[in-house]
């Protein structure tokens, strides 16, 4: 089969071919636009932490790349990228190792050319020059501690200064762990508890931290610390008292008719359910301290119960449940006024479980309030206190014995001593003004 080609003098042939080879010539000589470099590396880097440049040229596409690592002390490193298969986008990556020897400024130096014939034939060139730190030691921290031990059960803040800025932190212990809260640059606070129910040899607090690259640390806190032991207490039930709360209490669990199973099925599955959705509750805090000064207890009131009481339940003098009170028992003139315990935010103001009508007040930090076995409220949802509001009134809602306030103070959804928070000299020493950062033990 002829073609149009077969049918042309060997002269317009030639001239074809010529045409079409300056044709690429010229497309090769107008080139003027260098090869683009786009690089992606942060002012500061850990040692082996990657960094990338993206390289290319889009027409007539690269001739080669040379990519150098330098730093004062160390040899410097040059990359030669083979450019074999698609030369007109490479990604390069490269990273800088920890050098004891070597500074820890480095300069990274990518030098790109493309094919064109521009430039008597030397092509165009990029040339990028970026510095950048290597970051190669761990964060460190200076820990201010109270001069006083933590009591199990009670309640300590600890404060520290990072060495540099951090990028995560977290003070632990176990399987707990407390928020921390910026006061100042590079300074943050926390406020911890030792639980009840932890020995305090089996309580080590320790703090992890990582700085912006990823350099991390975990610290011991040198934390004094001290057992503490608690009261036994007896809580008499009678007939007509778990009579009278069946249908209190059946809306809880139901379907169960016996009255005792009933009461200690709402005393240990409803306890534990009311507890961890306290604990839920608690995380809705403000990152300011809110609080000021002592926390205020039911005024004209006599004490019933003390914090962490290990108690026992009797019905007809048989032992039939034992629980730890996590909080105290104030008796008072029946419909008692309660006040708020601080200047706060109310986070709850309904009925839960063993606690009936409760109110649950946010004092920043991860501080909260709880007033149990209201009558009825004085406050809703949201709303702002100042201590010494009156937020409720005493009743006999949820397990209560008789007309109380049960009070507890948390840290963190964890039930602390509060008597603690309502000693002005515990306080003081404390340290009230969180957002201080001149403020000291
Ligand atoms: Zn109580």
């Amino acid at each position: 089969m002829q073609t149009v080609f077969d049918k042309l003098p060997l002269y317009a042939g030639v001239l074809i071919l010529l045409a079409s080879m300056l044709g690429v010539s010229s497309l090769l000589f107008s080139d003027k636009e260098s090869p683009f470099i786009n690089l992606q590396i942060p002012e500061r880097v850990a040692p082996g932490q990657p960094m990338r440049a993206v390289v290319g040229d889009k027409r007539p596409g690269l001739r080669s790349l040379f990519v150098s690592v330098s730093r004062p002390g160390a040899h410097p490193e040059v990359l030669i990228l083979d450019l074999k298969g698609n030369d007109y986008e490479k990604t390069v990556q490269f990273c800088l190792q920890d050098d004891e020897n070597a500074e820890s400024q480095a300069v990274i130096r990518i030098e790109a050319v493309d094919k064109s014939l521009n430039n008597l034939f030397r092509g165009n060139t990029s040339i990028r020059v970026q510095p950048v730190y290597l970051d190669n030691l761990s964060p460190s921290a200076e820990f201010e501690i109270p001069a006083s031990p933590l009591v199990r059960g009670g309640s300590a803040f600890i404060r520290f200064n990072a060495s540099e800025d951090l990028g995560a932190a977290f003070l632990a212990a176990g399987p707990l762990a407390f928020p921390l809260y910026s006061i100042g640059p590079r300074r943050y606070q926390s406020l911890v508890t030792m639980p009840v129910d932890v020995e305090p040899s089996s309580f080590n607090l320790y703090l992890a931290l990582a700085d912006l690259v990823g350099n991390s640390a975990r610290l011991s806190v040198p934390l004094q610390k001290e057992d503490k032991q608690f009261n036994e207490d007896s809580i008499l039930l009678t007939s007509k008292f778990l009579q009278g709360k069946v249908k209190e209490f059946s809306g809880l669990v139901p379907g169960e008719k016996d009255v005792l199973t009933l009461f200690l099925r709402i005393n240990n599955e409803e306890r534990i359910k009311n507890y961890k959705e306290i604990q839920r509750l608690c995380q809705d805090t403000s990152t300011e301290p809110l609080w000021e000064g002592p926390f205020i207890h039911l005024p004209r009131s006599t004490r019933r119960s003390n914090f962490a009481d290990q108690r026992r339940y009797m019905l007809n003098d048989v032992t039939v449940d034992r629980q730890i009170h996590l909080g105290l028992d104030y008796s008072s003139t029946p419909k008692a006024e309660i006040p708020a315990a601080n200047h706060g935010r109310v986070i709850f103001a309904g009925y839960l479980g063993i606690h009936g009508n409760m109110v649950l007040i946010d004092h920043g930090h991860s501080l909260h309030s709880l007033y149990s076995h209201l009558s009825s409220f004085r406050v809703g949802v949201g709303e702002t206190v100042r201590k010494g509001q009156i937020i409720g009134i005493t009743g006999t809602s949820g397990i209560a014995v008789g007309e109380h306030l049960h009070f507890e103070i948390l840290v963190n959804g964890i039930s602390v001593n509060p008597d603690e928070w309502a000693d002005p000299e515990w306080i003081s020493k404390t340290a009230l003004k969180g957002a201080d950062p001149a403020a000291s033990f």
